[in-house]
């Protein structure tokens, strides 16, 4: 017997989704860019193709990331993907070596127990049975924590589980069917012939002892087809497309593929590869403080792929990068919450077609906007000339303790240098960048760098990490940026500035922007421990918490943003510290307003810690601290 009319939703579906993947990948690689194509293609024939076959085994099927993370969520993706590819890889093997002939359609390993009931008797035969009850029972075991984690997702270890529309919940339920149904269709059918291993052998006898095996097998052997086919049918416009899509991300990113500041190709395949696996939720402050969780990146995938208005979640967000982070998937997700910002403003888009099995590229021509900027008040003025410039930005000036201390400094060090916004300068053009407004943020751009390039300078020192990011990322200057703790640590490696130790214990917040958003996490910790006991938190480096004042949400209520301050502040100081320390004047406000504990900049520290001598020894005609004492005690 080698064929049965069962088969045919099993390889209806496989041929479907074999096909449609194919066409999908076509697309998406014409969709490219010509540098993106270039990179794709020499990925593939170069070590990226090594490196992504590696990925693929230790991310999409073992899930070694999540395990690290979350072992129970781990075990559950775990099992599943990997014990399902287990399955196809020794069925495959088993129709091979034991069917009737050798390189068979695929239904044949899929259904092999229906067209070999005999098998499996003694020797190598039940060895290799005994195999592929253990791989079945492997998978068996995610997904008995699969359907315990839709219920009470705390089985493992999460608070919460996305929300699933109906063709999610009809893909959810055949995904659910497919291995129960093949156990039970096992089962009978080796109940009926008296073959099978440790479980379906045993299953199958105990349920031939009271059940007439043979008939009941063959309706099984349906279903488990019918389900298979059903996913595989469904898989496009379902979360389950992140199977094929991440296999095809991994591809891209080894080849160096980044997500850019419009949307497309890429962007596309990685709102596809996410696996609605909810851990950017778990991380999210906005749900964990504020108890706001309809906005996190899982609902944002979502909203994407079904192609539904994502402007307010878009919006919604700290942008602090946690949620980064932690996404098992490696998906921009940052990058890509700024292109729907932009999106909103109107510019190349995508929508769904055919029910979404397709999507298509629209160009939708960017709205002007209503109002037209006009930056023609911005004095332009003739810098001095001098080997550093500081830009304190407008937090800064909002927190003359920060600006006092850093001149402070800056006059100890008897480096030469300008305070290039003193008298109220030009913001640098974040907030604008964060709304989408990226035209007008390059008027203020053109503004700030023609100052600081008149200046001669070949160091710029920024007191606020967002300043910091922006002057790195966004502008072409050809001087060397440095954030003030970088500064502040350079002055002391090469003894310019002498610090006293001022004996206090010191928690340290690490700011977003700094940390994970510009990777500088040592400098501000080593400038501490120089002056001040240091305490460590559970929220260091990537893991650090946002203070919550973030200027990148532009939807949640000063209240939720007090709450999130409130929480971050008291897990920073459960050691009760003497210090809450952080290195942004937004960080300082934020927490000073929702802290018990004294909060203070690195730099309020290091210029309590200067010596008044040391002070005056160096300091330049334009001594600015003699008007401004800076005492953080
Ligand atoms: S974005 Fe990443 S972390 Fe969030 S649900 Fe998707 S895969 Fe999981
Ligand atoms: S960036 Fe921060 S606030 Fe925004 S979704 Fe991610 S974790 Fe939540
Ligand atoms: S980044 Fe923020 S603090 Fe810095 S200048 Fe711009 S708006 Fe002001």
């Amino acid at each position: 017997m080698q064929f049965d009319p069962f088969v045919i939703p099993f390889n209806l579906g496989l041929y479907f989704i074999l096909i449609y993947v194919v066409v999908r990948s076509v697309i998406w690689f014409r969709e490219l860019s010509r540098q993106d194509k270039l990179r794709l293609q020499r990925g593939f024939f170069g070590s990226a193709f090594a490196l992504s076959i590696k990925e693929i085994f230790l991310e999409s099927l073992i899930h070694r990331k999540i395990l690290k993370t979350n072992f129970r969520l781990g075990y559950m993706h775990m099992s599943l993907a990997f014990g399902w590819f287990l399955l196809i890889f020794f069925g495959t093997l088993e129709a091979d070596i034991f069917g009737a002939k050798h390189l068979n359609a695929p239904y044949k390993a899929i259904f092999f127990r229906f067209f070999n009931p005999e098998h499996g008797r003694m020797g190598f035969e039940a060895a290799y049975g005994f195999l592929m009850d253990l791989i079945l029972a492997f998978v068996l075991s995610g997904l008995l924590l699969a359907v315990s984690k839709r219920f009470f997702s705390r089985v493992v270890g999460m608070k919460k589980t996305t929300k699933l529309r109906l063709t999610d919940k009809i893909a959810l339920t055949s995904l659910w069917l497919i291995f129960p149904s093949r156990l039970l269709a096992e089962s009978f059918t080796c109940g009926a012939a008296g073959t099978g291993s440790f479980l379906t052998g045993s299953l199958g006898s105990v349920l031939a002892s009271f059940l007439p095996a043979q008939q009941f097998a063959y309706p099984f052997w349906w279903l488990y087809s019918l389900s298979l086919g059903t996913f595989f049918i469904l898989l496009p416009v379902t979360r389950y497309m992140h199977i094929p899509a991440e296999l095809f991300l991994i591809f891209m990113r080894n080849s160096g593929i980044r997500t850019g500041n419009k949307a497309g190709a890429y962007t596309e395949v990685q709102a596809f590869s996410c696996s609605s696996c909810g851990i950017c939720i778990d991380a999210c402050q906005l749900n964990f403080s504020a108890g706001i969780n309809t906005i996190q990146p899982a609902y944002m995938m979502k909203a994407i792929r079904n192609d539904e208005d994502v402007s307010d979640i878009a919006f919604n967000c700290l942008m602090c990068g946690r949620c980064d982070q932690k996404c098992p998937v490696g998906i921009e997700l940052s990058p890509i919450r700024m292109i729907q910002r932009r999106g909103a403003e109107g510019e190349n888009d995508y929508r769904n077609t055919y029910r979404g099995y397709f999507r298509k590229r629209e160009s939708v021509a960017a709205e002007k906007s209503p109002v037209t900027q006009n930056y023609d008040f911005l004095k332009k003025t003739d810098p001095e000339k001098v080997d550093v410039v500081f830009f304190a930005g407008c937090m800064t000036h909002l927190t003359p303790a920060i600006k006092n201390s850093m001149l402070k400094i800056l006059d100890a060090s008897g480096v030469s240098y300008s305070f290039i916004d003193e008298h109220g300068g030009v913001c640098c053009g974040r907030p604008l960048m964060l709304a989408g407004q990226d035209k007008e943020a390059r008027e203020l751009i053109n503004f700030n760098s023609e100052m600081i390039w008149k200046s001669g300078a070949h160091t710029l020192v920024t007191s606020c990490p967002i300043c910091y990011k922006v002057f790195k990322e966004s502008y072409y200057l050809d001087v060397e940026v440095l954030h003030h703790t970088q500064f502040i640590k350079m002055l002391i490696d090469e003894g310019d500035i002498k610090l006293k130790f001022l004996r206090k214990k010191v928690a340290y917040h690490s700011p977003c922007d700094l940390g994970r958003g510009s990777g500088v996490y040592d400098e501000p910790k080593e400038v501490l421990r120089h002056v001040t006991r240091l305490q460590e938190t559970k929220f260091s480096d990537a893991d650090s918490l946002c203070c919550g004042g973030s200027l990148g949400n532009m939807k949640i209520s000063s209240g939720d943003k007090h709450k999130i301050a409130r929480d971050a502040a008291s897990l920073l100081t459960k050691d009760n510290p003497d210090i809450l320390a952080t290195a942004c004047p937004l960080c300082k406000k934020t927490f000073s307003s929702a802290s018990e504990t004294k909060v203070a900049d690195i730099s309020e520290i290091v210029a309590e810690a200067l010596s008044l001598n040391e002070v005056k020894k160096n300091s330049n005609k334009k001594s600015h601290i003699i008007k401004h004492v800076v005492n953080i005690s």
